[in-house]
């Protein structure tokens, strides 16, 4: 049977209660997410203005402090303050959970020093959102978030990645999806299974699923808008590590192409699981060197 739970704990001190806030579609605020941002003695929020239109929406008159990358490091001392002087907070980022590639953790992690009940709400996130449609295999997965920006480093995220037999899951801005597919297609091949989430649980919500070129195909043929979650289908045969490094160096890298990594991004993975000069590995592979 159901059990009809109290929203609200009974702690002498404050408690923290994260409260994930819809990706797009107002509907998706629950009940309790509701009655928590109502009750509550203080809102610490990502951007105060953004959040202010959701509780005008649902005629919440609760005051908000903001809570961000930028303020972070002065603020948590005194939110926690307020919580062990009796405060119930509530935390919310612009959109989705609180700390799922969004500011949360540093207050989370003082509260929690602190013995304070940090009480965490299910509710919308965008990640796990666009897997349970996507169609591939949802679990293991593997949530990154966002890739690194500059090219050098993104590409080397991806060379890690790539050997992963997981579903990966990332998110990246409108105006960085080219680029970043670019690179995807450049380290892990054309054919891998890929899945587009746009503008999820809103009005022009659409999966666009088919290989990494496909999709490349597609965003390069059209201007892009809305918000996008990337799924990759993870590699089905990842070599295990100990397995390549017993092959000589050439065959541990015709492997890896063969299994859709580009001789590059191939070379750059055997020379770092033996720890050898990739300018070294290079030009064996290339017969440069006697
Ligand atoms: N905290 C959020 C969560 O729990 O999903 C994530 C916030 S993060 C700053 C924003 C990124 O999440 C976007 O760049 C996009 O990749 C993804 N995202 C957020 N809302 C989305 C939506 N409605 N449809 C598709 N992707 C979305």
């Amino acid at each position: 049977m159901m059990q009809e739970q109290k929203s609200f704990a009974q702690h002498t001190t404050g408690s923290l209660y994260l409260v994930p806030t819809p990706i797009g579609n107002l509907q998706d605020m629950t009940p309790r997410a509701l009655e928590i941002l109502a009750h509550v003695d203080l809102i610490a929020a990502e951007d105060t203005r953004h959040t202010q239109q959701l509780l005008n929406y649902f005629e919440i008159e609760t005051k908000q402090t903001s809570l961000h990358e930028h303020n972070w490091a002065t603020k948590v001392p005194s939110l926690v303050d307020d919580l062990l002087n009796g405060t119930d907070i509530a935390q919310v980022s612009d959109a989705g959970m609180p700390s799922i590639s969004d500011p949360g953790k540093e207050l989370v992690a003082a509260a929690l020093k602190a013995d304070i009940a940090v009480i965490p709400l299910p509710g919308p996130s965008a990640g796990i959102t666009a897997l349970i449609a996507s169609g591939l295999v949802p679990q293991p997965f593997y949530f990154h978030g966002f890739l690194p920006r500059k090219g050098k480093d993104q590409v080397a995220e991806l060379t890690e990645l790539a050997q992963r037999p997981e579903t990966l899951v990332f998110y990246e801005a409108p105006h960085r999806l080219k680029y970043t597919l670019t690179n995807l297609v450049t380290v892990m091949g054309s054919q891998r299974p890929l899945v587009l989430a746009r503008e999820l649980t809103k009005r022009y919500e659409e999966f666009l699923r088919g290989t990494a070129g496909e999709l490349l195909e597609w965003a390069n043929s059209q201007p892009i808008r809305g918000e996008f979650v990337i799924l990759v289908g993870g590699n089905p045969q990842p070599v295990q590590e100990e397995k390549r490094t017993d092959l000589p160096v050439n065959d541990a890298i015709d492997q890896l192409i063969a299994e859709g990594l580009k001789p590059n991004a191939a070379i750059k993975q055997v020379a770092k699981d033996r720890q050898l000069d990739r300018q070294l590995v290079y030009r064996q592979y290339h017969h440069l060197e006697d």
